[in-house]
């Protein structure tokens, strides 16, 4: 079995990826069709989700996906699709940020509709694919301090099973973590669990302490400069605390360059450490990549041996917001499954 079939067959769970850039483009033209929206000019639709280093562009595609995501069954179809591409990946459990917030102020759906449409997606998911889904209600951080209050609000008066905790996510720059103190305090006082965009965009190490100890936080996604910040480092490896790391981060892709990129790249640092890191997909069809992918990056892009990602399928089981009694069968069955696998593949 070669390194790509084996990544896509093993079990692995995915915490850090958005929904609005996890559509997939026939689900957008789809859904764009289905609601008379009108897509920027382009000659093959592929352009619309080219890549590109240019962050305007990658955000005008996600107003765009929110823009035709109208009614309750919409959220529902776009779910459900990209849910069966995570499952073709091998994902059995998969965590999923949403920006409530755009769907409010850009698609005009409340957060009622927008996340029970989502459920919807994620149960029929399910039951057809056998891949488990949550849902993270995410703060918008270049938005204000009051809207982000208003967004957990929103998510504590509608409590849902499958919506266990929140996030933080867009441009970190110029707004750190401590401007939504106060919403990640409601969050942690009504029981939500809590993670936030750290340590992104060469934002500095005290970004994943203040996402820590001001903000609650469980998890760091991304987290990449806390090899800034020897005793933090210490601390998050002495805590175990879980980073959701994306190989094709796009900062590091435009600022490093040449042969020496994955050496100097932060996450073959990281790696070098003993941070718990997990690999994921981000906003897959727009990175042009998936969770299977995601894992094999970390051997093809950064070197890494093949038999370290057993220890990151076990770190995405560590830092899934599940009951540990879950956590312990998983890591029973799935590293069964990992093992038969490993014994087959080509190293
Ligand atoms: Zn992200």
């Amino acid at each position: 079995m070669n390194l790509a079939d084996f990544c896509r067959a093993i079990p692995k769970t995915e915490l850090h990826v958005h929904f609005t850039g996890a559509v997939p483009l026939e689900t957008l033209l789809a859904l764009a069709e289905r609601n008379g929206i009108e897509l920027p000019p382009h000659d093959d639709p592929e352009e619309l989700y080219a890549r590109g280093e240019n962050f305007d562009r990658v955000l005008r595609t996600l107003k765009l996906v929110c823009r035709s995501l109208r009614t309750p069954d919409d959220f529902r179809d776009a779910v459900y699709a990209t849910q069966r591409h995570a499952a073709d990946a091998g994902v059995r459990y998969r965590e999923m940020f949403w920006n409530p917030t755009d769907h409010w102020t850009i698609g005009d759906i409340g957060y009622a509709a927008s996340v029970d449409g989502m459920i919807a997606g994620l149960r029929d998911a399910e039951a057809d694919f056998g891949i488990a889904g949550r849902l993270i209600p995410s703060i918008d951080r270049e938005s204000s301090p009051e809207l982000g209050y208003e967004m957990v609000e929103a998510a504590v008066a509608h409590p849902r099973d499958e919506t266990v905790g929140i996030g933080m996510d867009y441009m970190e720059t110029g707004h750190p973590p401590e401007k939504f103190w106060k919403a990640y305090r409601l969050a942690g006082e009504r029981g939500l669990k809590r993670t936030a965009h750290a340590g992104e965009f060469g934002e500095p190490a005290r970004n994943v302490e203040t996402a820590l100890d001001l903000l609650g936080c469980e998890r760091i996604d991304h987290g990449y400069t806390v090899l800034d910040a020897p005793d933090l480092l210490k601390r998050c490896e002495d805590e175990a605390i879980v980073f959701t790391i994306v190989p094709t981060n796009s900062y590091y892709n435009r600022t490093l360059k040449g042969q020496d990129f994955a050496k100097v790249h932060p996450i073959a640092a990281m790696a070098r450490t003993q941070l718990k890191i997990m690999p994921n997909s981000d906003d897959p069809p727009l990175h042009h990549t998936d969770p299977a992918n995601a894992h094999a990056a970390m051997v093809t892009t950064f070197g890494l041996p093949v038999d370290m990602l057993r220890g990151f399928v076990l770190n995405g089981i560590d830092g899934a917001w599940v009951d540990e009694s879950v956590k312990r069968t998983w890591r029973s069955e799935w590293l069964a499954d990992y093992d038969r696998l490993a014994a087959a593949v080509e190293k």
